[in-house]
């Protein structure tokens, strides 16, 4: 357990100009697939009982954690989200399967702001609750797949060469809801964990928070950056005021070409807020749907 993190993040002393928040997964790692189709997605049938109605659980989870708005979010609210959206198909009232009663984890994600296992573990230790005890087993084992199954993905291009760029005026940090050990061993991995001054994971709380604690109010507003590939990225950043450089989901290669080749240099010169910053939310806010196509409103 990380004893006091926003403390860690308020003693953070600004060095350089500028600040940058860096997202990790699916943004500066094409490691979203992997992790969600090939780790979280098996689990959650798995520890959630939805053997009969694999294809729609399946799907659901993809369409919660991938392909759409809510792509990014901390792993307990997809899971709340993703048994909402299946408890309502149809296809799954059809075949009785059974749908767990969330109420406990919706109360601790309430209540808890580090949501992450080691503030599981000990909320489970607490109240002795079957749901909390299931839903820490889940997390526990998606992390064990992932650390077994996710290595040799190396950023996806123009990071490096955009970290150095970046690091000559500006602090990195990463802002991410994975947790710590498993952003360490990615970032460490590939050497690029020297590029930044703090990996701050899901148990530092919210990414809202990261940059709270992390940047605000110590540099100017237009000279914070949080780069993201999710809504919950825009969102951390706009809730802060500060600015944000989306990485569009499918189309990595190309949002890192650009922010290298051009929306770096506008940061730093100070003409990426307004109209430029503008079309890129606007461009971004076009590739992930609110609602799945099977549901019929
Ligand atoms: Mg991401």
């Amino acid at each position: 357990m990380i004893e006091n993190p926003h403390k860690i993040l308020d003693e953070l002393k600004p060095e350089k100009e500028f600040f940058i928040g860096i997202d990790s997964d699916g943004c500066v790692f094409d490691t979203m697939e992997i992790k969600q189709k090939e780790c979280f997605c098996p689990q959650f049938i798995k520890h959630f009982g939805f053997q009969r109605v694999s294809k729609y659980a399946r799907e659901t989870w993809e369409f919660v954690n991938l392909y759409s708005k809510t792509r990014g979010v901390n792993r307990f609210n997809a899971l709340i989200r993703a048994i909402d959206l299946l408890s309502e198909r149809e296809e799954v009232k059809l075949r009785n399967a059974k749908i767990p009663d969330l109420t406990s984890v919706i109360d601790w994600v309430a209540k808890e702001s580090k949501l992450g296992n080691p503030a599981l573990i000990k909320y489970a230790g607490e109240v002795n609750d079957p749901i909390i005890s299931k839903t820490l087993d889940w997390s526990i084992e998606v992390n064990k797949e992932i650390e077994g199954l996710v290595f040799d993905i190396p950023p996806f291009p123009f990071v490096n060469e955009s970290l150095v760029k970046m690091k000559i005026k500006a602090d990195l940090m990463v802002v991410s809801q994975t947790p710590v050990e498993a952003l360490k061993r990615e970032w460490e991995e590939h050497n690029i964990s020297g590029f930044v001054k703090l990996i701050a994971g899901q148990e530092y709380g919210t990414k809202t928070e990261h940059l709270k604690y992390a940047a605000k109010g110590k540099y100017p507003d237009n000279k914070i950056l949080m780069i993201g590939d999710a809504p919950g990225d825009l969102k951390a950043a706009k809730s802060n005021g500060v600015l944000f450089y989306p990485i569009n989901p499918g189309h990595e290669d190309k949002s890192w070409k650009k922010f290298y080749d051009e929306a770096l240099d506008k940061f730093f010169a100070g003409s990426y807020e307004g109209e430029y910053e503008n079309n890129l939310i606007s461009e971004f806010e076009n590739y992930l749907p609110e609602n799945p196509s099977w549901k019929v409103d």
